[in-house]
């Protein structure tokens, strides 16, 4: 599945559909739903999931958490409970990871999680994450695409 934004707004058009398309149907059993976010610096990660965020009723500002690596909010009336985004650029080894629960995180069927430069933490990704990758096409156009298979 593509998507060929031409905006910021595009781009959390795209998120939306896609949380939408997930919450209809049990993507990972009885573990939490994982989303890899792939693609360059500006390329639309944290847009991809402040879209996703105001999908799910989220209201507060959903900042990049690159420095502070993990953030946590909480649903209410959704498939799922908890909206946890971690930003893995700055993460120095995936043992870090261990330090915010990351083997629990996983296994909570009640969280959403999405991870931005999840190729750092490739070997912890669990096998049935929904990858999503962001290609920078110019100043404000960007390509989207994921398996469609999984979604
Ligand atoms: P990343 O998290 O991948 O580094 P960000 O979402 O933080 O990327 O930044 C994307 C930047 O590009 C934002 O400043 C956003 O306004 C801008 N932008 C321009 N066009 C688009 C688009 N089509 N989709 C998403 N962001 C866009
Ligand atoms: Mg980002």
């Amino acid at each position: 599945m593509e998507y060929d934004t031409k905006n910021l707004e595009e781009t959390k058009q795209a998120a939306a559909h896609i949380i939408e398309t997930i919450s209809g149907h049990s993507v990972s059993g009885n573990r939490a739903t994982v989303v890899a976010l792939y693609g360059d610096l500006g390329a639309g990660k944290t847009s991809f999931v402040q879209g996703a965020a105001q999908a799910l009723g989220i209201e507060e500002s959903v900042p990049s958490p690159t420095f502070i690596i993990e953030r946590v909010y909480r649903l209410s009336d959704q498939k799922w409970k908890r909206f946890v985004h971690i930003d893995c650029y700055r993460l120095e080894s995936p043992e870090e990871l261990h330090a915010i629960g990351w083997d629990e995180l996983v296994q909570d069927k009640d969280t959403i999680l999405f991870v931005e430069w999840a190729d750092k933490i490739e070997a912890v990704i669990p096998p049935d994450t929904l990858k999503i990758y962001f290609e920078q096409i110019s100043e404000t156009m960007r390509k989207i695409t994921y398996d469609e298979n999984h979604a």
